[in-house]
C-alpha cells in the first residue's frame, strides 16, 4: 500500500524519508500539499544542505521561503518552520524537543496539531505515541459500530494493543493506509478491505 515494513527505529516509515529533521520538515510543508512535491522540496533542501533543522534555524525566512515556493502556502509555512527550527535550538536539538513530556510544547507551537504532534513524537522521535487520527476514528466506528472521539479512538486503541514502537507504527501505518484504501468517508470499498469479514458496517 505505499508504506514500508522495516525496522522500529527506521525513520522510513514516513514516506521514506531517511532522516528526524526531513521528517519534521515535511510534516509542515505537506499541510494541503500533494506528496510529491514535499518530496521534491526536500530533496532541493538537501541538496543546499538544509535538510537539517539545526541549519534551517541559521538561514532567514525568506531565504527559507524562496526555497519551498513548490508548496502551497509556503510564507506561512517557513515562517512556522523558522520557529520550530529556533525551539529546537533552544532545546538543545530536535531530539531533545522530540520528548514524550515536550507534547504541550509541541502542540503550542504553531502548525502543530495533536495529530502532528504525536505522528512527530511517534516516527520522528521513536516514542511509543498512537496518533489520534480521523481514519483512526472512522475505521474503529463502522469495525464496532460504535460512535468515538477521536480522543477516545486512540484511548480504545491503546487497550488493544501492547505498548511497543514497532506494534505503534505498524498499526498507525496500517490504520491509515487502510482508511486510504478502503475505508474512504463515502462510499467505503468494503469488499476488498481486509475486515470485511469482521466489520459492523457491512
Ligand atoms: S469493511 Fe468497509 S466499513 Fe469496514 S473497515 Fe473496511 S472499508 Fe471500512
Amino acid at each position: 500500500m505505499g508504506w514500508i515494513v522495516s525496522e522500529p527505529y527506521s525513520y522510513k516509515w514516513w514516506g521514506g524519508l531517511d532522516s528526524a529533521d526531513k521528517i519534521a520538515i515535511s510534516a509542515f510543508l505537506v499541510q494541503l500539499t500533494k506528496w510529491e512535491t514535499v518530496k521534491k522540496v526536500i530533496d532541493d533542501l538537501s541538496n543546499r544542505n538544509l535538510d537539517k533543522i539545526d541549519n534551517i534555524a541559521n538561514i532567514s525566512i525568506e531565504e527559507l521561503d524562496n526555497i519551498i515556493k513548490p508548496v502551497n502556502f509556503h510564507k506561512t509555512k517557513a515562517i512556522r518552520l523558522k520557529k520550530f527550527a529556533n525551539k529546537a535550538i533552544e532545546m538543545g536539538g530536535l531530539s531533545n524537543l522530540l520528548r514524550i513530556e515536550n507534547r504541550e510544547l509541541l502542540i503550542s507551537l504553531d502548525g502543530i496539531g495533536d495529530e502532528t504532534a504525536d505522528s512527530l513524537l511517534l516516527f520522528a522521535g521513536n516514542n511509543a505515541v498512537l496518533p489520534s487520527t480521523e481514519y483512526l476514528k472512522r475505521v474503529l466506528e463502522r469495525i464496532y459500530g460504535k460512535k468515538f472521539t477521536k480522543k477516545g479512538a486512540k484511548e480504545f486503541a491503546e487497550k488493544l494493543i501492547e505498548k511497543d514502537l514497532y506494534k505503534y507504527k505498524l498499526f498507525h501505518a496500517g490504520i491509515v493506509s487502510v482508511g486510504k484504501a478502503y475505508c474512504r468517508l463515502t462510499k467505503p470499498k468494503c469488499e476488498e478491505c481486509i475486515f470485511k469479514g469482521v466489520c459492523k458496517y457491512i
